[in-house]
């Protein structure tokens, strides 16, 4: 399977600024072939390389693999171009936003993604640098920093391109890694059914919760801390956010991280799949009180979800998404469903068999059973195929 790895470039202002100056010139240089792209209606990178190959080396002075890259790079973003107007991004055809669009050739922001591969860039893990082509020489020593799980990964399995970036005034790299898989179990043994909710980020239908009450407090005290800072709205206030987003951002990953390998791993050592409910499902299930509310949408459950489908895919453990519909009215012993099965967020309490428990760990049974039935339908394993680890 495919990963996607993002380590954080510590370049010296001097490194940064041959980084800087690398960039600008790619994507001039692609800029300009994107014009005689359109100009000649050469859009594919044999065709192009024709046109552009000669003068891009010798006018903006780019080696022979930069050349190269940024003359797929355009002929890739014509690709999507078309792709995109094809499936209607643009409005119809005939459209304004439609003819815009078609009418005039790509243009790159100067500090747009530049595709690197091995022989302009090469990666010392143990010391953690790399050494990377610029259009002031070759560089050395660039540092790079990233979570150990990261940086394991990268080491153990990066494969062709990576991507060199500048957002929010930093430097990374993304690079593309390709793990082997486990053979996938093709005959679960059943379902470990998964609640992801707000008050508990996780309840197994093994009965394991990962609570949530102390990240959810924690986070109650940044957003405040957060919102005083905006109402001040000095420059400093403005940065110390910031920072304090990131943190919150980092933290919440790294507890993301935690949960989805115990998951996968107790669905691994019993020989089962892992049941979720699809992700629309958490958002639009519960009707929640207005504090509660802001907590949910800024959980990134997406990203939990998508940690337990990488995590699973890799060790070979299926993973089915269920209809969330109900699954916290539903009684998981005799399937009376009633929003009066559920006198409180916390309890469950089945109003026909009398049946109680805690409220997440009852739909997360409602979850395995709806999980084993799709799978018994003909359900496939629906991990997405690439992943972003960040
Ligand atoms: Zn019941």
């Amino acid at each position: 399977m495919k990963l996607v790895v993002r380590v954080k470039l510590l370049p010296t202002p001097v490194q940064a600024a041959a980084l800087e100056a690398t960039l600008h010139t790619c994507n001039q240089a692609a800029t300009w072939a994107a014009s005689v792209a359109f100009e000649k209606e050469a859009r594919r990178p044999l065709e192009l390389r024709k046109h552009t190959y000669a003068e891009i080396r010798f006018r903006w002075g780019l080696g022979a693999q930069a050349a190269q890259h940024a003359i797929k790079k355009t002929c890739d973003a014509y690709t999507a171009l078309k792709a995109n107007l094809r499936n209607g991004r643009y409005g119809r055809p005939g459209s304004r936003r439609h003819t815009r669009a078609s009418g005039k050739p790509v243009v790159f922001r100067p500090q747009a993604a530049q595709p690197y591969d091995d022989r302009m860039l090469s990666w010392q893990h143990e010391q953690q640098t790399v050494s990377i082509w610029t259009t002031a020489g070759r560089l050395k020593n660039v540092a790079f920093t990233g979570q150990a799980e990261q940086l394991e990964v990268l080491a153990a399995h990066r494969r062709g391109e990576s991507d060199l970036v500048f957002q929010g005034g930093k430097w990374f790299l993304i690079a593309t890694c390709e793990i082997a898989e486990a053979a996938p179990n093709t005959h679960p043994a059943g379902f470990l059914g998964v609640d992801l909710g707000v008050v508990n980020i996780a309840v197994t239908s093994d009965g394991e919760r990962h609570c949530g009450r102390r990240i959810n407090r924690k986070r109650e005290q940044d957003r405040k801390l957060r919102s005083e800072l905006q109402k001040k709205n000095t420059k400093s206030a403005r940065r110390r956010a910031k920072r304090h987003a990131g943190k919150e951002a980092r933290r919440a990953k790294d507890i993301n991280h935690k949960i989805s390998k115990r998951i996968v791993a107790e669905a691994e050592r019993t020989g089962r799949g892992i049941a979720l409910e699809t992700l629309t499902g958490i958002r639009e299930r519960a009707r929640l009180r207005k504090p509660q509310r802001t907590t949910l949408h800024s959980w990134p459950f997406a990203q939990l979800g998508a940690f337990i489908a990488y995590k699973a895919k890799r060790a070979g453990v299926p993973v089915v998404y269920v209809d969330p519909a109900y699954t916290s009215q539903e009684c998981s012993k005799c399937h009376h469903t009633a929003r009066g099965n559920r006198p409180s967020q916390a309890v469950f309490s089945c109003r026909v068999c009398g049946f109680v428990d805690h409220a997440d760990h009852n739909a997360s049974h409602n979850i395995r059973q709806r999980g084993w039935m799709a799978w018994v339908w003909g359900a496939r394993s629906t991990a997405p195929e690439l992943t972003l680890i960040t």
